[in-house]
């Protein structure tokens, strides 16, 4: 399969014309890696705009609500993002748990309502502690939550992002995961998912990983690490760099 590269724009950039620019210089950059699958998640109210610039990306959001629609106050639903094209959302990313204390249950009524619309969800996992052990039960933790009471059938389309907040590019005092510690996250999160369903089951899903992946280090993740691909922040809002990014991944 090939890798899946989803840039993270986060909150950026402040207007929709420096959001066309980016696109477009990605798209144009891009358009001839046919081994590589990319998703951009823009800020939701851009998404309408960019789904419309007729390219190969396939457009994602940062986020969803867990109904579909009603008297939710500055909430987006799945309906909203499928209506408008979007086919993937990010769920459970770590910024959207710490700052905005979005909870374990949170993101399974965000899952639940985001499968519910045939949406491909892109879970995300990871704690700040790099000391496996505690690492790895706040990540068991976390699944266990996220995907409680949904059904293996239901789960065709999820993508996990083993994410450690500890390699997030903007975590004060970042380190750098190797590929074997993405590896190892990614062989746990499968093992989490065999106990939880099936062995199978387990195999199939995709795991792609997140956390200061740049160019010069995505080959080690995909060759080296075996991830499904790669979650990208920081170096998606570079257009060079994002292209040369997913040239990595494609040749890996
Ligand atoms: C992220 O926070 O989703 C992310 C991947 O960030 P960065 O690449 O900047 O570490």
């Amino acid at each position: 399969m090939k890798p899946l590269i989803v840039a993270n724009w986060k909150c950026n950039p402040i207007t929709l014309k420096e959001a066309k620019k980016l696109f477009n210089l990605v798209k144009k950059g891009v358009k001839n890696f046919k081994n590589a699958e990319v998703v951009i998640c823009p800020p939701f109210l851009y998404i309408s705009n960019l789904k419309s610039q007729n390219s190969n990306i396939k457009i994602g959001a940062q986020n969803c609500f867990w109904e579909q629609k009603g008297a939710f106050t500055g909430e987006v639903s799945p309906k909203m993002l499928k209506n408008l094209g979007c086919q993937y959302v990010i769920v459970g990313h770590s910024e959207r748990r710490r700052n905005l204390n979005e909870t374990d249950e949170m993101v399974n009524r965000k899952l639940k309502a985001a499968l519910k619309e045939n949406l491909r969800p892109i879970l995300c996992v990871g704690n700040k502690n790099r000391k496996r052990e505690k690492e790895f039960k706040g990540i068991r933790i976390q699944m266990e939550k996220a995907l409680s009471g949904i059904k293996k059938s239901d789960l065709k389309n999820l993508i996990i992002t083993y994410e450690p907040v500890w390699a997030i590019s903007t975590t004060k005092g970042r380190e750098i995961a190797t590929p074997i510690e993405a590896k190892e996250g990614a062989i746990f999160i499968r093992k989490i998912l065999a106990k939880l369903f099936d062995k199978n089951f387990a195999q199939k899903i995709r795991i792609i990983y997140g956390g200061s992946v740049d160019s010069g280090n995505i080959r080690g993740f995909i060759k080296e690490a075996k991830m499904d691909g790669a979650l990208v922040g920081a170096a998606s809002l570079k257009p060079k760099e994002f292209v040369r990014t997913v040239k990595a991944a494609s040749r890996a």
